[in-house]
């Protein structure tokens, strides 16, 4: 009989599902450890652990392998709570499969290679197992979609997918930058399917871990996968981002857990009238944009006829400063201010060109 807690998880993974564990399985010891800190933690609804590792650069450690699979199945009879292991070849999921592995995952090295996800995905024809795939390296939403399509194709149905952000050389801030409009989008394309955020990815250090979390709830994510660990500073691997198990459990105090809403019939009345009152104020933003832009037409219309340049830089200054300071005086950002002055701006520098031009022109910015 399934012990495990799968017929809470909905479409398989449930609602805000916490999934916790080390980034690499290193001793027995270890998982000995974060079972008795998880023992009584209702919160903890599913063990992670990396027993194959990719490393970028070869000669760091590359994981246990098949050896720490039993100290995981220890897991699910401490814990009953399903384990997931990251697989990146069939003999992976061969060796996970044998051991009663509860949950694949592919990790962001492997999304990346159509040709090995759908090996994996082959490999897994038949097998009635929830499968997680994390997001490309790469900020390519269509080949994180197609990683899932691949597995829903051999006819997975309980899948999620992980948001573990994007690597970026410039940016100063993340190990991996977040973009959460790929995620956004991701669930616009694939509404069925959960998202879990794994905040110790895209944050590279322990400190951030929690505000990567709260953001990710704020946008509505499904879950979270957070690596943790009863020594970070000795961990084998990524042992700058790991969590201890106090640090973990004061952090899923502190956030908040926020619900989505999804459907029409699921939307309160409070917030429906709030969101028609928003609706006529869009029309009438629009309505006033383009009795702007009619103006801006004759504008352009005299600006042919007198052969005046079409960018007036004096002009344009002068909007964009006193714009700016009647929106930050009404507690609008300079930046969205900017922003928006500036598409507004450039659309109508492009109208006044086709005018002149009677053709249309290539898009332009001008600040
Ligand atoms: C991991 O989860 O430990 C891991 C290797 O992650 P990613 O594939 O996101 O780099
Ligand atoms: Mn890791």
């Amino acid at each position: 009989m399934n012990t495990l807690k799968m017929k809470d998880w909905g479409l398989g993974l449930g609602k805000h599902v916490v999934i916790a564990g080390p980034c690499s399985v290193e001793t027995e010891k270890q998982i000995d450890d974060l079972c008795n800190s998880f023992e009584h933690e209702p919160q903890i609804g599913m063990f992670r652990g990396g027993i194959w590792k990719p490393r970028t650069r070869p000669g760091n450690f590359e994981g246990l392998g098949e050896e720490a699979l039993p100290w995981l199945q220890k897991v699910k009879s401490r814990l009953h709570i399903p384990v997931c292991v990251e697989v990146a070849n069939t003999s992976h999921v061969e060796a996970a499969l044998k051991h009663d592995i509860d949950v694949l995952w592919i990790g962001a090295r492997t999304t990346v290679n159509p040709f090995s996800v759908q090996e994996i995905a082959d490999s897994l024809r038949g097998v009635d197992i929830p499968v997680m795939v994390k997001n490309p390296i790469n900020p390519d939403l269509a080949l994180w979609v197609g990683a899932l399509e691949r597995m829903h194709d051999v006819g997975i149905n309980k899948l999620a997918a992980i948001h573990r952000g994007f690597a970026d050389p410039y940016d100063k801030i993340y190990r991996n930058k977040p973009n959460w409009n790929l995620a956004m989008q991701l669930k616009l394309e694939l509404p069925e399917i959960e998202i879990i955020n794994d905040p110790s990815h895209i944050s590279g250090k322990w400190e951030m871990v929690q505000s990567v979390a709260q953001r990710a709830l704020n946008f509505g994510i499904d879950g979270l996968m957070i690596e943790t660990h009863p020594t970070p500073a000795e961990a084998w691997s990524d042992a700058r981002q790991q969590l201890n198990p106090e640090q973990l459990l004061t952090l899923l105090k502190e956030i908040s857990f926020r619900e989505r809403i999804d459907f029409e019939n699921q939307i309160p009345e409070n917030l429906k009238e709030m969101r028609n009152s928003i609706d006529h104020i869009d029309q009438k933003l629009i309505d006033l944009l383009s009795d702007r832009f009619h103006l801006i037409d004759k504008v352009g219309a005299y600006k042919k006829a007198h052969e005046l340049s079409v960018y007036q830089g004096g002009r344009w200054k002068d909007v964009l400063e006193s714009r700016i300071k009647l929106g930050t005086e009404k507690d609008m950002s300079e930046k969205f201010m900017k922003n928006l002055l500036i598409a507004i701006h450039d659309e109508s520098i492009k109208r006044q060109e086709k005018q002149i031009a009677n053709k249309d022109v290539e898009p332009l910015t001008i600040i």
